[in-house]
């Protein structure tokens, strides 16, 4: 597989790196880093990381706009499992795509499709490829800063259950090779504004607990204006909520006034989520996920179907499951 994606970005003069709506750390720096590995070694080749960014993310580096493609433009989507949710126009005009991505597999969309759904985070996969490609010997401290504090936020700094043997190994690897200052890196990562300290201080102070464990809370454009805060803070936050014994799975849902909708990020510690995210107009991972929905009453339907699943995922372990 990395021989075949290799030769493709060999072969083509124009790549675009495109990712899914809603960036996050994973989904940029997995295309920063790929982008500007490809560039190193290829310099004369145009090569275009694509998206709506984020201004939160910009320590990550930037992103591209460009011109119209012609036909012997090469796609690689990272880290996006389905269509819709590919964060660039025209998909299917590129003359050939490639698909890299550790999402479970929702649909084939592209001509060649790397998914390993076990890997930690997508820059894992590009650590991988760079290591197992030509494009390591260009490969510089730069490219795999990024490419770590994807991976770091991915796996919420090795404490997710992606984070495996592998992904230690990968990781160590890149520490020989190149001296990165973790803390500093960490800083960038974690560094935030008072005001989401306070907003997330009002998210614990307001979760409701259904019966089997659902932590929910719900965030009003009031609230959000009330702290100065933007739809993008209570999701970017959801992953602070872990751990809290009376919980087994926790809901931030947020009023998009824009959008004219609710936006949804659940988390589990246990009972797998993704499926029901689906029914939502969403999806994700087994234990993180997220959604969209128009009404309250969809809410309210979603988090009743969280709590049942939190008292089967009860019931199995009181029967000595897993
Ligand atoms: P988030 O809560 O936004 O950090 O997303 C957690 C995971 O769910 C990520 O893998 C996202 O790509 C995925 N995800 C978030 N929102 C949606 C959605 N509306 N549809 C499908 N997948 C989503």
């Amino acid at each position: 597989m990395y021989k075949r994606i290799y030769k493709a970005i060999q072969k083509y003069n124009t790549i675009v790196i495109a990712r899914h709506i809603g960036v996050d750390p994973d989904a940029m720096a997995s295309q920063i880093g790929l982008r500007d590995a490809i560039l190193a070694t290829f310099p004369h080749k145009k090569v275009y990381a694509v998206g709506t960014g984020g201004a939160k993310f910009s320590y990550l580096g930037s992103l591209d706009s460009y011109e119209e493609i012609d036909e012997k433009t090469l796609l690689i989507v990272l880290d996006t499992p389905d269509k819709r949710r590919v964060d660039c126009p025209n998909v299917d005009h590129f003359s050939y795509k490639i698909k890299i991505d550790h999402h479970p597999f929702v649909e084939k969309f592209c001509d060649l499709e790397w998914i390993q759904d076990k890997s930690s985070s997508t820059c894992e996969l590009i650590i991988d490829f760079i290591y197992h490609t030509h494009l390591k010997k260009k490969a510089n401290q730069a490219v795999m800063e990024k490419l770590f504090l994807g991976l770091v936020s991915d796996t919420n700094r090795f404490m997710f259950s992606n984070s495996s043997y592998h992904t230690f190994e990968i990781v160590s690897k890149v520490l020989k090779d190149y001296p990165l200052h973790i803390t500093e890196l960490y800083e960038k990562l974690y560094l935030r504004p008072l005001n989401e300290v306070r907003l997330q201080g009002y998210m614990g102070q307001n979760m409701k607990v259904t019966e089997n464990g659902v932590g929910y809370i719900k965030i009003s454009e009031e609230v959000l204006n009330s702290f100065q805060a933007d739809v993008a803070s209570s999701g970017n936050m959801i992953n602070n909520f872990n751990y809290i014994e009376e919980v087994l799975v926790w809901v931030a849902i947020t009023e998009d006034t824009k959008n004219e909708l609710f936006k949804i990020n659940i988390r589990s510690r246990g009972p797998i989520i993704n499926t029901i995210a689906e029914k939502y107009n969403g999806g994700g991972h087994q234990l993180a996920s997220g959604a969209k929905v128009m009404t309250m009453d969809e809410v309210d339907a979603l988090i009743d179907d969280l709590d049942h699943a939190c008292s089967k995922y009860i019931e199995s372990m009181d029967r000595g499951g897993k």
